[in-house]
């Protein structure tokens, strides 16, 4: 690897390479060294344009023109904010030129660039103030300077004009002219080239990484761009999944201990007989996948996707069950300490006289719940049989990640709900045992592609069909400016009680917060006292439930609901994952419009899990052909999660879906937007590893080895967060 390293023309400093001052600028966007600087792509192109003489324009044609300037000068507008104007020629005739901004500082830097005898050409549509034509803040480039040859400048005119990411201290034509003159100097050997040949040719449209840089900074025409910048998004795809790649490599590097099905009288043939359904074909196909893999010693590493009640919680626990038949203990990690007890609750339960102890004996899959709620005395008491191989499962939230929990073998981790963890959390309980298994869930319906990338260190399955005898769930849109709706949603609330059902009222805030935002928010506070007076609803008993209360508080709310004790129950998102009441049969959702659409299937799909249809109404306030009302309108339509995700994608970044801990995470990406791009992921994910089948330490593949090393650390933490 030596000889990249050090000497390539790509480590060397900005300030080495385009001066002092122009380095020092380009430092304020982060641009250290000649690598730096090429990685900075153009956000997009300006297209010349037609180029026209200034005596040939009309109004509302997208032209360029090429010119030179005349004066321009800043001045006061009379609303107070500032105008910079300007007048180019172009030999024949004058054109004005006008940019707006708010501080006379704000227009500074253009006017030290468009200054008397600056040559350009000057992009926009025309049009006319005050008799005579303008170009209302075109976009331009700045081509040369006094001197230059005319006949070049024109050429110059007639191409694409890189616009790049800028800032007031640098604006794009300074990044610009600062490549040129680097690009010009380049050669093949200057620019290491990780993808390998045979790759460049299939997917890289057979460019080097030079020629890529070449035509994607300084294109002659938009199919250049084009082309350059399909062979740049191949490669970051490809060396996302090679890290990946690498990543999965490792973790299967060191072998566990072999959890084999056991013969007779399994714990798990126990809790087979005695399961009150069959399971589903998927149930099957996936649990027979995960057995197969705890037989041998490479650790498990899969990720189950699932849309939500496709019944991931029993393939869980059957891994669960082989593990524990062969000797060995698990541990079960929940997001929310309302999702934990409800997995306590729910396995002990399903698990029958498997978790039943009697004063005398210890049952044979003891289970145990941790969380920070957790008292001491019983936290002792669960510390102690965990270490000491009593614990069969153990389940709970980050509190299990504490050094103090330790297990006599631990065998298997799952981790529900993946979304909410990151990395670190899935590594530090790893190190709880000898390399163990890992397994995690996630209802979450993520693109194919998004799994590929954002988990694209673990094997995915996936539950694609749902337990017999689901039951539907209706989907309406209230308009809550309809009082008629409004009282008919109280109706149906009211309906589905008298049936022994219950309901939810989703509200998106605790409390009155109005004073801090633009729109005024339901709360289940005030939701709360106003369902007590709603005619509809007198005699019915109603409790709130949100986040900030006692943990003890929720679970025994939860608990009087599951019960019926309780038919009503107004919360906030805290019931979204995993909450299993199959009583609940409907739900209204306040504000519906602003949630995530996957949010809203999350939360509809707390309906519906039992015998009953569900009914789920989404109040919203949002107008018809907004994108508040689109959202809610395609929930409403479609019933199944994948199609939510992916129209959920359409209309919001990538990172809001996975939610607030992964926002942003797309902008470390730079051509690659994992929502348009599935095919080049795809093709990328076989490729690496094909590669990584034939030459798992990279040896082979010096260049690429090193791309891989020096992944910037945004994108590392993009792999990190994963
Ligand atoms: P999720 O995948 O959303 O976590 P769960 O595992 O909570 O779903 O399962 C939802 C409900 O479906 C549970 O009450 C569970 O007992 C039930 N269930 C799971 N598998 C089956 C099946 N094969 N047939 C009938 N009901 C099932
Ligand atoms: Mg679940």
């Amino acid at each position: 690897m030596a000889p990249l390293g050090g000497h390539s023309r790509l480590t060397e400093p900005l300030k080495d390479a385009v001066g002092t001052r122009t380095a020092n600028a380009l430092a304020t966007l982060g641009l250290e060294t000649v690598g730096d600087l090429l990685e900075h792509y153009p956000r997009r192109y300006a297209e010349p344009g037609r180029q026209l003489a200034i005596e040939h324009l009309t109004v509302g044609e997208h032209v360029s023109v090429f010119g030179t300037v005349i004066k321009a000068e800043i001045k006061q507008n009379s609303n107070g904010g500032f105008r910079l104007q300007a007048q180019i020629t172009d030999g024949t005739s004058i054109l004005n030129l006008t940019f707006f901004g708010k501080y006379q500082k704000s227009l500074a830097w253009r006017l030290a660039g468009l200054h008397e005898g600056a040559i350009g050409v000057f992009s926009g549509t025309v049009n006319v103030f005050q008799n005579q034509f303008q170009l209302t803040h075109p976009v331009y480039a700045l081509v040369g300077g006094k001197s230059g040859d005319a006949q070049d400048i024109r050429l110059e005119a007639t191409k694409p004009i890189p616009i790049y990411p800028a800032n007031a201290k640098v604006p794009t034509w300074v990044i610009q002219n600062a490549i040129k003159p680097i690009l010009e100097t380049l050669s093949e050997t200057d620019v290491p080239d990780p993808l390998p040949v045979e790759l460049r040719n299939k997917y890289g449209n057979g460019m080097t990484k030079l020629e890529a840089f070449l035509q994607l900074h300084h294109p002659n025409n938009e199919a250049e761009w084009r082309r350059a910048q399909k062979r740049l998004r191949f490669e970051e795809a490809f060396l996302l999944q090679v890290a990946l790649g690498l990543r999965r490599l490792a973790a299967q590097a060191n072998p566990t201990t072999a959890r084999p099905l056991q013969k007779d009288n399994t714990l798990l043939a126990q809790f087979d007989a005695a399961l009150p359904f069959t399971l589903t074909k998927g149930q099957r196909e996936v649990g027979d996948d995960i057995a197969a893999e705890l037989a041998t010693t490479i650790p498990m590493q899969r990720l189950l996707i699932g849309e939500v009640g496709s019944g991931k919680t029993v393939v869980a626990l059957r891994a669960m069950l082989q593990v524990i038949d062969a000797g060995g203990q698990c541990v079960l990690l929940a997001p929310t300490e309302v999702l934990a007890q409800q997995h306590a609750r729910s396995i002990t339960k399903i698990l029958g006289k498997l978790a039943k102890s009697d004063i005398l004996t210890e049952p044979p899959v003891k289970v145990a719940l941790l969380t920070g709620s957790t008292s001491t005395a019983e936290r002792k008491d669960i510390l102690l049989n965990t270490l000491t191989g009593n614990v069969k499962i153990l389940v709970g939230t980050h509190a299990l990640l504490e050094d103090k929990v330790k297990f006599a073998d631990l065998g298997l981790i799952v981790v529900d709900e993946q979304h909410r963890f990151g990395v670190e959390q899935r590594e530090k309980l790893k190190t709880k045992g000898i390399f163990p298994n890992l397994l995690v869930m996630t209802a979450t319906p993520i693109p194919r592609t998004i799994a590929m990338t954002v988990f694209g260190d673990l094997d995915t399955s996936q539950l694609t069909d749902l337990p017999p005898g689901r039951q539907p769930i209706q989907t309406t849109l209230v308009p809550e400016y309809n009082p008629k709706w409004m009282a008919r949603t109280w109706e149906r609330i009211k309906e589905e009680v008298a049936k022994g059902h219950r309901a939810f009222v989703v509200c998106p805030r605790i409390e009155d917060t109005s004073e801090n935002e633009q729109r005024i928010l339901h709360n289940v506070t005030e939701v709360f006292e106003f369902l007590q007076n709603v005619p509809a609803l007198q005699g019915l008993e109603i409790e709130a439930l949100h986040g900030q209360m006692k943990p003890a508080e929720k679970d025994a709310i939860m608990q009087r609901f599951a019960k019926g004790d309780t038919q009503i129950l107004v919360s906030t998102t805290v019931i979204e994952v995993g909450v299993d009441i199959p009583e609940a049969t409907v739900m209204a959702i306040f504000d519906a419009d602003l949630f995530g659409m996957s949010q809203l299937h999350q939360l509809r799909g707390r309906i519906g899990r039992g015998e009953a249809p569900g009914l789920c109404l989404l109040i919203t306030k949002a107008e018809p052909g907004t994108i508040g009302a689109q959202r809610v309108q395609l929930v409403a339509q479609n019933s199944d999660g994948f199609a939510i995700a992916n129209e959920d994608l359409n209309l919001r970044a990538e990172g809001d879906v996975l939610g607030a801990n992964q926002a942003g995470r797309s902008s470390s990406l730079q051509l690659l937007r994992v929502t348009e791009h599935g095919q080049i992921i795809e093709n990328a994910r076989e490729a690496a590893s094909e590669l990584l089948e034939l030459d798992p330490t990279l040896q082979m593949h010096d260049t690429l080895a090193l791309a891989i090393s020096t992944l910037d650390s945004e994108q590392k933490e993009f792999l990190g967060k994963a």
